[in-house]
């Protein structure tokens, strides 16, 4: 392992090898190169490394003495940059990741926190909603207006904040569950999702087209229904005066399949294209559209869940198409 071999070599320390060369001279060694190893420094950092060296690098010839020409210590120079480059690409890595390291527990906490969190929020938020609920039965009509305009607000935050914590603790939890794995017909579970949302699909006079039948894969069945409710729920939602219209087609490629889910709705700012699969990033006011923000989180976190990426092909005005790979997997 050359990074065990690098680290043993930055272990020794100076006395220690000069030992080594009294040794060597107690061998009869006596004709010897010596070249430092020194801190390979990054010209763009300020950090001066310069004088720190890591080790020597040591070429002997044995039993006489010799004069090194000057070809040899060019090509020995070179190998200790080389080395010295190969030292600090070494420490990169290492510095890279431990904090991909930290990173990664940190974030562990944080989303326990936020189970944690968003769980116990849950009753206190339902009592909060029921009671100023009963409040608004009971005393109808016995309120003066102002009283009955702050009892709505209140009714109606409860209500916002359960459905953002339900999210949030859906969210955590395909985060924590393990993938339960099975081959899916994709076009059974697209039908489901279609079924769970009928009553806005015909509310909203919704036209699905399935441009060819959605192939069989290994996925998890729960995660795969989710995903396709939360994208034909948004291409509605974001819907223009026209009645919406959702194309869906699949692709294979490679080791991937391609999912595209097309809508003729308010369309997406490009600008926008990343952000808006970040917990909690909307592009609009609660009373334009509501929603929590965390429908396209939840999709991204499904998504990569079966080593596929999501994102969105849009302009402003134009529609969207939501676009996805899964790999295709058999079992
Ligand atoms: P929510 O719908 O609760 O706001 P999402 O995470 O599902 O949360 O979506 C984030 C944002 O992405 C939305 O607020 C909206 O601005 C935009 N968006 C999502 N789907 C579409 C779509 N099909 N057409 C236009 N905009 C969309």
């Amino acid at each position: 392992d050359s990074r065990d071999f690098i680290e043993a070599l930055n272990q020794i320390p100076l006395e220690q090898y000069s030992n080594a060369l009294n040794a060597l001279q107690e061998e009869q060694i006596i004709s010897y190169l010596n070249i430092p190893i020194c801190q390979f420094s990054d010209p763009d950092s300020n950090n001066d490394r310069q004088n720190s060296i890591w080790g020597i690098l040591s070429l002997h010839q044995c039993y006489h003495s010799r004069r090194w020409t000057n070809e040899e210590i060019e090509i020995l120079q070179e190998l200790t940059n080389q080395f010295s480059l190969a030292l600090y690409q070494n420490e990169l890595l290492l510095t890279e990741m431990q904090k991909k390291q930290e990173l990664m527990r940190s974030n562990a906490e944080l989303e326990q926190f936020a189970y944690i969190a968003s769980h116990d929020l849950q009753a206190p938020l339902q009592t909060i909603g029921n009671y100023s609920k009963l409040l608004q039965r009971r005393y109808q009509n016995k309120l003066d207006e102002k009283a009955e305009k702050f009892l709505y607000y209140i009714v109606d935050s409860a209500q916002r904040m359960q459905n953002q914590i339900e999210d949030l603790l859906e969210y955590s939890r395909i985060g924590k569950q393990k993938r339960n794995d099975e081959t899916i017909d994709c076009q059974l579970i697209l039908d489901k999702a279609i079924a769970n949302l009928r009553l806005s699909i015909d509310k909203n006079q919704v036209q699905i087209k399935t441009l060819n039948p959605l192939p069989t894969l290994v996925a998890d069945s729960n995660q795969i229904l989710l995903l396709w409710q939360n994208l034909i729920a948004n291409a509605i939602k974001y819907r223009t005066e026209e009645p919406p219209t959702i194309v869906i087609s699949s692709d294979r490629q490679d080791k991937l399949l391609l999912f595209k889910i097309a809508d003729n709705g308010i369309g997406i700012d490009p600008k926008y294209d990343r952000r808006i699969f970040q917990i909690f990033q909307r592009l609009h006011t609660q009373e334009e559209y509501p929603g929590t923000g965390i429908g396209l989180a939840i999709c991204q976190r499904i998504v990569e869940n079966h080593q596929g990426s999501i994102w969105v092909e849009s302009n402003s005005g134009k529609g969207s198409v939501f676009c996805f790979t899964l790999a295709s997997r058999m079992l």
